[in-house]
């Protein structure tokens, strides 16, 4: 019979049924699957002399077995193996508890290697395995298990497919690859992942493992892409470049060169056929709404409507009326609708909508209700997307014949998850500030030095500028959030006296109030804002330049800089002041963080590493990819190296006509007649 590692595991002796399904619910059903069931760490297996071994340090013994075992039964279920070995002369006694099956291992006289806990006191050994003693090496490969299969047992299931099958497996993966990237052959790779020697071999044998990985995750999110884009029957935005100028050249600035390339990418994609699933990431005050403008106004030339979705209503209204200052001098009809929006004006923004008369409509949630038609949706624009659920989107998706679809956060995800999380998408980065934007300082305290902070604060306002306060961000009970920012409001009443005033926003409040409150901040009738963090995203007094953050350290890191982004917006000098009293190096670290980086990007690079790519969201719920053997952001290197490798292999077409990519050309289904398509 010809053997093949496509064949079943029950072609292994020892394996029947019953064991069969154990393996399977551990996801292995063919031998491929066990020789690829790689351990998830190793246990350092070098052989010790016992002067050299520090109290409960888990060691590997190596003697001559002086006794047989004894075994000694106490109590119904428990029992403990006892036996002594000569050790380099020195008498060690062994014990292993509730495992009498070992017994028939030991052998008076002969050669014996113990895996255990040493006492140092007792000068003994606590034996958690017995290793086989002809083994050399000296690194042991441990695998996730479950109830009904033990880790030995795996391991020797893996050792028998080996010795059955190690000549008939395959190459994967093509030479020129294998070579320009240093990775191991398939079976050298199978090989030093479950039976190493030497550290070395296991770091090779991870590389090569994790860099295939990834590489054929993101050769697949490509390929994806790429057939999306040619699949769909998108909409063919054909505007009007000359109306596009001549808003630019009605801008009081000159636009970044940042933004200018984000816009040419989002002009290329409303020419196209292809439906635009576009990002656009930039940093809080980047300048976005700029550039969605612009969107907006090439769909309008083309005679499209738009659609503007933000996440709350203050954030909608904002956008209102950044755009319409904007559009001052162009022709262009935009309207707003939020859940405030009284029946009898919305009824009338209906109807101008569905006859094609309103060419841009901004909401809220508002406007993904069923009675709002359009008439000729075109093109869609979310602002802080991950606000809202994936449905929303398809929701408002599917208003149109197949919109083009723009998304705009001030999030800065890390480039490694925005290139994995947002495989869908393409990603444009506005990675530049305006010029003349001054970076805000800022500062932490501990809450004992307050007073001193209240001078500062003191002297910003005899300036005449305006303060946040941010009270701190309680996720357990919104009752006690709106508790929290009332009585840091009476504070700082009390603080400032009658000369200043105080005001108060909380996310409980009726957004008649909210509107209210944010319109007397914004006209300088309020002087010092306390606020909950409804004010996160979005909103634009320029004339605010400080920013105090209490119990900075309950926010993430992303979500600090995303607040102080809220100042520094005009001229003046900006600074936010962050008071917190963090438990243990870390959380000092974070702050530390914070006061030092400017750059969002970098700073929520260092969020996830500091925290994990575990952490971040939860996994299950982020939509990460997870991967065997390698972590997004551990292996983060590798991650990248691998994106360039399936981009190169993408762009220089070898890959759809070497004979030696069979095998990845296979996995991705590419055939003859979509290589054709796609070209
Ligand atoms: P965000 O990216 O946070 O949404 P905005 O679009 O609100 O940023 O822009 C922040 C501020 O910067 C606005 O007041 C806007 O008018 C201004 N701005 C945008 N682009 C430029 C530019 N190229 N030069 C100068 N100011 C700009
Ligand atoms: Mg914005």
């Amino acid at each position: 019979m010809i053997l093949s590692i496509d064949d079943m595991v029950t072609s292994l002796s020892g394996v029947g049924d019953k064991r069969a399904e154990a393996l399977s619910e551990l996801g292995i059903k063919t031998i491929r699957d066990l020789l690829t069931y790689y351990p998830f760490r190793f246990e350092d297996l070098t052989t010790k002399s016992i002067e050299q071994i520090e109290d409960n340090e888990k060691v590997v013994l190596e003697g001559i077995a002086i006794s047989e075992g004894t075994v000694s039964y106490f109590g119904r279920k428990r029992n403990r193996l006892s036996f002594r070995i000569n050790c380099d002369h020195v008498i060690v006694p062994v014990t292993f508890f509730n495992q009498p099956y070992l017994k028939k291992q030991i052998e008076a006289g002969k050669e014996i290697k113990i895996f255990g806990k040493w006492d140092a006191t007792r000068k003994q050994l606590s034996g958690i395995k017995i290793l086989s003693s002809h083994s050399t090496s000296s690194q042991e490969a441990i695998y996730h298990t479950s109830k009904k299969i033990r880790q030995s047992t795996i391991f020797q299931l893996i050792k028998k497919a080996w010795e059955k099958y190690s000549e008939v497996i395959p190459e994967d993966f093509p030479e020129t690859l294998r070579q320009k990237y240093h990775l191991m052959s398939f079976k050298d790779m199978i090989y030093f992942m479950h039976f190493p020697t030497k550290d070395r071999e296991i770091e090779q044998a991870r590389y090569s493992v994790i860099f295939r990985e990834f590489f054929s995750y993101q050769l697949k999110m490509i390929w994806l892409k790429k057939q999306m884009k040619m699949n769909r029957n998108g909409q063919k935005i054909d505007y009007d470049v000359k109306q596009l100028i001549t808003f630019f050249d009605s801008l009081p600035y000159e636009l970044t060169a940042a933004q200018k390339r984000v816009v040419n990418e989002v002009c290329k994609d409303l020419k196209t056929e292809g439906q635009m699933f576009r990002l656009i990431q930039g940093d809080v005050g980047s300048g976005k709404t700029v550039v969605a403008a612009s969107a907006i106004l090439a769909a309008k030339s083309a005679e499209k409507q738009s659609a503007l979705m933000a996440p709350t209503e203050i954030l909608a209204t904002q956008h209102k009326q950044s755009l319409d200052e904007m559009f001052d001098k162009t022709e262009i009809n935009i309207a707003l609708l939020t859940g405030s929006t009284k029946r009898k004006e919305r009824n009338e923004i209906l109807e101008q909508l569905s006859k094609g008369e309103i060419d841009c409509l901004i909401g809220t949630h508002a406007l993904i209700q069923e009675d709002v038609l359009f008439e000729s949706l075109g093109l869609v624009i979310t602002d802080e997307q991950h606000r809202f659920g994936v449905n929303q989107r398809k929701v408002l998706r599917e208003k149109g014949q197949n919109p083009d679809v723009l998304f705009m956060t001030a999030t800065p995800i890390p480039r490694t998850l925005s290139i994995t999380t947002y495989g869908e998408m393409d990603v444009s980065i506005i990675d530049e500030m305006p010029l003349g934007r001054k970076p805000i300082k800022t500062y932490w305290i501990r809450p004992k030095h307050f007073d001193r902070m209240t001078n500062f604060l003191n002297n910003e306002l005899a300036k005449g500028h305006q303060v946040y306060v941010i009270s701190p961000l309680i996720e357990e009970s919104e009752m006690m959030d709106v508790e929290n920012a009332t009585a840091l409001y009476h504070m700082y009443q009390e603080i400032l006296g009658k000369k200043r005033t105080v005001g108060l926003l909380h996310g409980k409040m009726p957004a008649a109030e909210k509107e209210a409150i944010m319109e007397k901040f914004q006209r300088n009738e309020i002087q010092v804002l306390v606020s909950t963090t409804v004010i996160e995203v979005g909103v634009n007094v320029s004339n605010a330049t400080l920013m105090i953050i209490h119990d900075a350290d309950r926010f993430g890191l992303a979500q600090l800089h995303q607040l102080r982004g809220r100042v520094g917006r005009g001229e003046q000098e900006s600074y936010c002041i962050l008071i917190a009293d963090p438990k243990g190096e870390k959380g000092a670290e974070r702050m530390q963080i914070v006061s030092e980086t400017t750059d969002g990007f970098v700073l929520s690079q260092r969020d996830l590493e500091m925290r994990g790519s575990g952490d971040i969201f939860g996994k299950k719920q982020s939509g990460l990819p997870e991967f065997k053997v390698g972590d997004i952001v551990e292996d983060f290197d590798i991650l990248e190296k691998a994106r360039k490798a399936a981009q190169q292999l993408i762009q220089t077409r070898a890959f759809y006509t070497d004979e030696a990519y069979t095998a990845l050309r296979d996995d991705l289904g590419i055939t003859e007649d979509n290589v054709m398509f796609l070209d």
